[in-house]
């Protein structure tokens, strides 16, 4: 649903967890783990799945080109930042799309935090 094969550009949607901490999203979680003396934070929604470690996230925020994205799992609503990212890039008809209904936002409204020119 979130990754299309169509082509050899292989594509993914993703989700920018900076947009959470962005929009003060209240289904932005975090906690302590006493066992690691970490702090990691995840989404409520699942819209995406994995628990991300805030200081490397921290971390990341401050270097050029940012934390990025995490695999998109669930249906975004519309405080949630999410992008196509190919894997891939090339010339010929190997690399064209042939699937561009996959870069509109997944869900039946439209949702302008879902833009085409936020492709990495
Ligand atoms: S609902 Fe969207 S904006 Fe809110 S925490 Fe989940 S992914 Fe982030
Ligand atoms: S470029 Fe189009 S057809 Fe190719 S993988 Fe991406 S969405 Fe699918």
């Amino acid at each position: 649903m979130n990754e299309c094969r169509e082509c050899c550009s292989f594509c993914d949607r993703i989700l920018h967890p900076s947009g959470c901490i962005q929009s003060g999203c209240r289904f932005l979680y975090s906690y302590d783990d006493d066992s690691t003396g970490r702090r990691f934070m995840g989404c409520l929604n699942k819209i995406f799945k994995v628990e991300i470690d805030v200081g490397v996230f921290e971390e990341a925020q401050r270097t050029r080109h940012g934390y990025g994205g995490v695999k998109l799992t669930g249906t975004p609503i519309p405080q949630c930042r999410v992008s196509v990212e190919s894997a891939y890039g090339g010339d010929g008809e190997a690399f064209r799309c042939v699937n561009p209904g996959f870069f509109d936002v997944p869900d039946e409204h439209a949702d302008p935090a879902f833009d085409i020119r936020d492709r990495l």
